[in-house]
């Protein structure tokens, strides 16, 4: 565990910096960016805001400097890390037009997993997973938007997806019937296969559009 040397208020701290970010939970080298010492009762503290340099999060640890908490090297460990949940994950902007309300989920169900949520988060991400594809089903077929919103999973990525095999596959690893799956395979199933699961599914949609793209441009300078 690496240590650094604070001042603050004429006095000099040798204090404990947190291995990892507590946002991305990466091991990297954060950065202390403000720090300051509050009184609760009796106790004082002092509190440094950290910076993580690769997913930009903050984050808080307290350190009790009351005398008899002091080490003999006056070096400080910290007692308390604040912060470091609810960071959203990123998505490009196809992703957002095609299916806001999977962003949306996806990110309430990445929080949760962030905060030790983790009965709530498989449902989730599966509630997530069939909003990200009956969206992408209806953008499309847009003319069958009430069809696609009654099918079955399955049976939507099998009749209104093309190249669909990925895509099928995932649905299977992350249970397109999820009240079903929670019960049957509740915390059977590791929680990151379903993450990269649906990260996957995002990425051969994002794979599919940029082709169709590329074939609609073709098709327009070859008609004009
Ligand atoms: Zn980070």
């Amino acid at each position: 565990m690496t240590s650094t040397i604070v001042r603050c208020k004429l006095e000099r701290y040798k204090v404990y910096k947190p291995e990892k970010c507590f946002c991305c939970k990466t091991e990297v080298e954060t950065h202390i960016v403000s720090h300051f010492i509050y009184r609760f009762f009796d106790i004082n503290y002092l509190v440094l805001a950290f910076k993580c340099p690769l997913c930009n999060g903050l984050f808080f640890t307290k350190y009790i400097i009351n005398k008899p908490y002091k080490s003999r090297r006056n070096t400080l460990m910290y007692s308390e890390i604040i912060g470091g949940h609810n960071i959203n994950k990123e998505f490009s902007k196809e992703i957002n037009n095609i299916s806001p309300q999977f962003v949306l989920m996806f990110n309430d169900a990445y929080k949760a997993h962030q905060s030790g949520c983790i009965d709530i988060v498989y449902t989730g991400y599966r509630r997530a997973f069939k909003f990200l594809i009956k969206d992408y089903a209806i953008y499309l077929n847009p003319a069958q938007e009430d069809t696609i919103k009654k099918m079955k999973l399955l049976d939507c990525i099998n009749d209104k997806i093309p190249l669909n095999k990925e895509i099928l596959n995932n649905a299977l690893l992350i249970g397109s019937d999820y009240p079903h799956v929670v019960r049957k395979h509740h915390k059977e199933v590791d929680i990151s296969v379903i993450e990269n699961a649906i990260m996957d599914t995002v990425h051969t949609i994002e794979r599919q559009l940029s082709v169709k793209r590329n074939i609609d441009n073709s098709l327009y300078i070859a008609n004009n």
